[in-house]
């Protein structure tokens, strides 16, 4: 099996993580910037955050021959804090002609708040400037439908914003029609606890369709596994899916959205 893992948070995992993922077949992992595990108290936490996601993680990843991208952007879980949020906007540019870099993400919602609307219109621009793709987080469980289409609205009032060159993650049975409709790529992130198990990810295949979709373990500080996609394609051929159609959503479909960045070269 070859797969690419598109959203994994490698700096809250271990080095023998990177190993069990090479040899179950992954051959490149993109880490969003996300939450720390804690709330960075400054903007020169985010500055450290961003060497060590372009700088120090490709390394560690390289040892066990895998490809490290990354995505920058201050997320929904710090985002309260408007300042600090436009201090770290602010320093974003200066990270984005590094060769590892993908684009901005993940930006989103988390509690659907006001200030957090205002940082994600205010990294929305920030794309739309620099010309960069866009990763989306949704909130989750009862604030998911909302945050999904506070977060579609603000996508289309941007007219500078080209739909197929934004990825909507953590999508779930309810989500996911309005955001392949707007002409969104979808990602589904397998979770053993919250989230989509793998189960209902392969159901979501069955019904939605195979296009414009990928799916993602997200590894991160909660309880996950950086194993999910590989050990959900297995289910998919449990299932009866074709080798053809597994490859297309672990493998074809990550790589056609990211190579529409010129740094994703593999
Ligand atoms: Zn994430």
């Amino acid at each position: 099996m070859r797969y690419i893992e598109p959203h994994a948070h490698m700096v809250s995992r271990t080095t023998d993580d990177y190993e069990r993922m090479a040899l179950a077949g992954c051959e490149v992992v993109c880490e969003p910037a996300f939450w720390a595990g804690f709330d960075r108290s400054a903007v020169e936490g985010f500055y450290d955050y961003f060497s060590q996601l372009t700088e120090h993680e490709p390394g560690r990843a390289a040892k066990f021959g895998l490809k490290h991208f990354c995505w920058l952007c201050i997320n929904s879980k710090e985002a309260e804090d408007v300042k600090l949020a436009e201090e770290v906007i602010a320093l974003i540019p200066k990270f984005l002609n590094r060769p590892n870099v993908l684009g901005i993400g993940e930006i989103g919602l988390n509690k659907n708040s006001k200030n957090e609307l205002r940082v994600l219109e205010m990294q929305m621009d920030l794309a739309a400037k620099h010309n960069q793709l866009i990763l989306v987080h949704t909130p989750h469980l009862e604030d998911k439908l909302k945050g999904t289409k506070l977060i579609l609205d603000v996508l289309k009032n941007d007219k500078r914003i080209r739909p197929e060159r934004c990825i909507i993650d953590h999508v779930e049975e309810h989500t996911v029609e309005l955001v392949l409709d707007a002409g969104l790529w979808a990602g589904m992130t397998l979770y053993p606890e919250t989230k989509c198990s793998p189960a209902r990810a392969i159901d979501i295949l069955e019904t939605y369709g195979h296009e414009k979709i990928w799916m993602n373990s997200a590894c991160d500080w909660g309880a996950s596994d950086p194993l999910a996609v590989p050990k959900t394609a297995l289910e998919m051929k449990r299932r009866g899916h074709l080798e053809v159609v597994i490859e297309k959503v672990i493998l074809e479909n990550p790589k056609t959205f990211l190579s529409q960045s010129p740094n994703f070269k593999i």
